[in-house]
């Protein structure tokens, strides 16, 4: 099959969260399974500059020449190799719209011209399909940055000649960031205003590029099952719920996997001693030490080292990290925060580490090694997420062997097996799990798997439960191409994507 994957970040031209990791992951899995594979991507000279291993780019010969809005914007194609795969990388390269220092935000403010940017970029990679006789079996567009993309497929790639047949997929990675712009930013995408109505690009009299890559992808996808139900429930669905509804039997979740080139405790260049399933104990115990003294931590094996890699905001349960913060430190317990977001959260965290010097270190930033011995060396992996499209850190947590306490909520619920007793005889456990969205009960979970750090052969199985399923993207690649081979079967055509009224 010919996959065309349309992104705004992938590792390692990019990343600001799990798509990055996901858009450079899946098209690798799919290639290795047989399929021929090209990622189509904005080009961020600055974000670029900073790859110490930067892949070779090479100008492609085609003059871009891009209609957004009453403008034509002239950009470059740049050819690349996405590394450690055989898929075809095309970089969008436009310095007026993607030469900047953030990706989407700067000074934790969006860049007023996202809709600008975004609508130039899904009408380039549009177009690069088009001139460079990529002739796919599908597109698959990932979020609200590529949300454009379906309808172009469905209102004017599809209409041009040999390209009737070109399939759209569209996933939906984090409900909570939707694209919405005043409505005249309709005339920058170049489409009819009858595709402005409530079914297709409307939201509320805005313009929403995530329903619109929702209402004409010919398959929706999201990132884990769970998450997939929750969507369409008023509580989750963000105000797009109806738009998933409508779209249920063609709504599907697969959960990502992991790219265990990159996530594998007995190859990891960053960790202090690599080990496996059968050398956990010893490897994990070398790891926490190195953790300890890098920072800056008494260097004690018996202590529960709680840890936490994540961008700091509301969604990723900081709060109740707050809340139950006092009675937490009265514990015999050490906590490793990595990351960086909202200030509050910031702040509350930097302030632990300078209240509580011997039990909390917090490092604010973005550190990828860090980030790799914060995985190894901890015993226990933090994520009482509010909402969770997938995760990507539960998982990574669980091939080093650092049991993860998280909330049920989606792609957590389908990868975290509750330490009940239950689950414990059935020797299915590997990690924690709770449901209220509380302090108190993220710390009585916190209680729960102190007790169980105590008793080493239980501890054991739980980590080695953990560890030896296959997180891989072998499985998730497969289910993608299913869904890419019912998104073939459905191509909706002409009047079936037309707008409401005439
Ligand atoms: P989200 O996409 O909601 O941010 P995920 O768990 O799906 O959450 O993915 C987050 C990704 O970003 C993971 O690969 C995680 O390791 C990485 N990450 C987040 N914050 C940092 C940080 N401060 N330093 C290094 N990596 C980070």
């Amino acid at each position: 099959m010919r996959i065309v994957v349309v992104s705004s970040e992938a590792v390692p031209f990019s990343k600001t969260g799990g798509l990055g990791d996901v858009a450079a992951a899946l098209p690798k899995g799919l290639a290795q399974a047989g399929h021929e594979v090209t990622l189509i991507l904005p080009h961020y000279p600055q974000q670029f500059a900073k790859l110490t291993d930067a892949p070779a780019l090479t100008p492609v010969s085609l003059a871009l020449r891009v209609p957004v809005g009453h403008k034509l914007v002239d950009g470059r194609v740049l050819k690349g190799q996405l590394p450690g795969s055989n898929v075809t990388v095309y970089l969008i390269d436009q310095p007026i719209y993607f030469d900047r220092k953030g990706v989407y935000v700067e000074n934790e403010q969006d860049y007023r011209d996202n809709c600008e940017r975004f609508v130039y970029f899904s009408r380039a990679a549009v177009e690069v399909v088009r001139h460079l006789n990529l002739k796919p079996d599908v597109i698959h567009a990932n979020d609200w940055q590529t949300g454009l993309v379906p309808a172009l497929v469905a209102a004017e790639l599809r209409r041009q000649p040999g390209l009737d047949r070109v399939a759209s997929v569209f996933t939906v990675h984090n409900m909570a960031f939707q694209g919405r712009f005043w409505h005249w930013d309709m005339h920058l995408t170049g489409l009819d205003w009858k595709y402005f109505n409530w079914k297709q690009m409307e939201f509320f009299g805005h313009l929403n590029l995530l329903k619109t890559g929702i209402s004409f992808a010919d398959m929706v996808t999201t990132v884990s099952p769970t998450y997939a139900r929750e969507i369409q429930t008023p509580e989750y669905g963000c105000g797009l719920h109806g738009a998933l509804s409508s779209r249920s039997s063609d709504l599907v979740g697969i959960l990502n996997g992991v790219d265990t080139e990159i996530w594998n405790p007995t190859t990891d260049p960053y960790i202090a001693q690599q080990y496996s399933v059968e050398t956990v104990e010893s490897g994990k115990a070398a790891c926490k030490a190195a953790l300890q003294k890098r920072l800056g931590l008494p260097v004690r094996a018996d202590v529960p080292l709680f840890g936490s890699v994540s961008r700091m905001t509301g969604q990723k349960g900081f709060a109740l990290i707050g809340q139950c913060a006092d009675v937490l430190l009265d514990q015999d317990v050490q906590l490793v925060f990595l990351g960086s977001g909202d200030p509050h959260y910031e702040g509350l965290l930097k302030q632990l580490a300078v209240t509580h010097p011997t039990k909390v270190s917090t490092t604010i930033g973005y550190n990828e090694e860090l980030s790799h011995q914060v995985e190894a060396g901890c015993d226990v992996f933090l994520m009482p997420s509010e909402f969770e499209p997938c995760g990507l850190n539960q998982m990574y947590s669980l091939i080093y062997g650092t049991v993860p306490i998280v909330r049920a909520v989606g792609g957590l619920a389908d990868s975290v097996v509750d330490a009940n007793d239950h689950n414990l005889a059935a020797g299915a456990a590997n990690g924690f799990s709770f449901h209220e969205f509380r302090g108190e009960v993220l710390f009585w979970n916190i209680c729960r798997a102190r007790n169980l750090f105590a008793d080493k052969p239980k501890w054991r199985k739980l980590q080695q439960t953990g560890m030896k399923r296959d997180w891989s993207w072998k499985h998730s690649a497969a289910e993608y191409v299913r869904i890419y081979e019912r998104a073939i079967g459905k191509r909706r055509v002409g009047s079936e994507c037309e707008g409401e009224e005439e």
